[in-house]
C-alpha cells in the first residue's frame, strides 16, 4: 500500500488493542503510563536471560546457563525500572530465586528441544488500510517469540510468563491467538515464507512452584484474517481506527490498578 501511514505502532503492542480496546487507546494514543511491580520486571528479565542464552544457540557465542540467569538478575535489578512496591507481593530475594530458576530449568530442558531460527525477529513494515484515508503502520520485533523449525515447516514459539502462565501441567494459551496470529502475518509478510507449523506457547510459570510446559495453537492466523463465513480481528481494528471507537473490556485479566492506567478515570470498569 503506498498511502503513508496515518499512525505507526509497535507490533508487539497491537495484541493489546483486542484485549481491551481503550486501555490500548489509553496507552498508545493518548500517552497514558503506568508503573509495574516486582512481579511484572521478574517476567522481563526471565525473557532477556531465556533470549540471550536461545540466540547464543544461533550465533554459537558460547553463552551459559550461568550466564543466562546472571543476565536475568541484571536485568530485575537494572536501576532504570520503575517498581511500585505497592504493587509487589515478592521481594527482590524471591523474585530472583523464582528468575533463577526458570531461567535454568528452560536453558537445560526446555530451549535444546527446539530448533530455533530466530529470536526476537525484526520485522518488516506492515500496513493496515483501515479505509477512509486510515492506514495503521505495525513495526518492530517479535517480542519474546522465537521461530522454530520442525518437519512441518516454521512456526511461532511464544514464551509467557506468569503467576498462572501454567495449568494443570499445561501452558495456558486462551487470550493469545491474536498475538500469534499478528505474529504469523508479519513473520510471512517479512519473509515471504508461510508459516505452516503449529504455534506454541512455552508458559513459565513464577507464582508457587516454579514450573514449564507447553500448549499449542492452531489457528491463530485465521482468527486475525478471517474466513468466508467470518470477519478476522483486522477488520474489526480497521473499524476501531476508522471510527475512533475503541472499546472498553471491564473483563480484560489487565483491568486492574495494577496494569491499567486508564483505571483511575475508566467508568466502564465496574467498580
Ligand atoms: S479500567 Fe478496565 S475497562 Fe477500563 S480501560 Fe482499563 S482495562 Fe479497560
Amino acid at each position: 500500500m503506498s498511502n503513508e501511514p496515518s499512525l505507526t505502532v509497535r507490533a508487539s503492542s497491537w495484541p493489546g488493542l483486542f484485549d481491551c480496546a481503550y486501555r490500548w487507546e489509553g496507552i498508545h494514543l493518548l500517552g497514558m503510563r503506568n508503573t509495574v511491580g516486582l512481579r511484572a520486571a521478574l517476567g522481563t528479565a526471565i525473557h532477556a536471560g531465556t533470549a540471550v542464552f536461545d540466540q547464543s544457540r544461533l550465533d554459537d557465542s558460547g553463552v551459559s546457563i550461568i550466564d543466562a540467569a546472571g543476565v536475568m538478575v541484571d536485568k530485575l535489578r537494572d536501576p532504570e525500572n520503575e517498581f511500585d512496591h505497592g504493587k509487589d507481593d515478592i521481594t527482590m530475594k524471591e523474585a530472583e530465586f523464582i528468575g533463577i530458576s526458570l531461567v535454568s530449568e528452560y536453558c537445560a530442558k526446555w530451549s535444546p528441544k527446539y530448533n530455533f531460527v530466530a529470536i526476537e525477529m525484526d520485522t518488516k513494515e506492515f500496513d493496515i488500510d483501515c479505509g477512509n484515508g486510515v492506514v495503521i503502520r505495525l513495526k518492530g520485533t517479535l517480542d519474546r517469540a522465537r521461530i522454530k523449525k520442525t518437519s512441518m515447516g516454521v512456526g511461532i514459539a511464544d514464551l509467557k510468563s506468569g503467576g498462572n502462565s501454567v495449568q494443570n501441567g499445561v501452558a495456558v494459551t486462551k487470550g493469545h491467538a491474536a498475538q500469534i496470529g499478528t505474529y504469523e502475518l508479519l513473520y510471512e509478510h517479512t519473509t515471504g515464507q508461510q508459516i505452516t507449523s503449529e504455534a506454541e506457547i512455552i508458559g513459565l510459570k513464577t507464582k508457587g512452584k516454579a514450573e514449564i510446559a507447553t500448549g499449542v495453537i492452531g489457528n491463530a492466523k485465521q482468527i486475525m484474517v478471517g474466513d468466508e463465513n467470518n470477519k478476522g480481528l483486522i477488520e474489526f481494528a480497521a473499524n476501531m481506527f476508522r471510527s475512533g471507537m475503541f472499546y472498553p473490556n471491564p473483563k480484560s485479566t489487565l483491568c486492574s490498578v495494577k496494569y491499567c492506567p486508564r483505571w483511575k478515570k475508566c467508568i466502564f470498569k465496574g467498580d
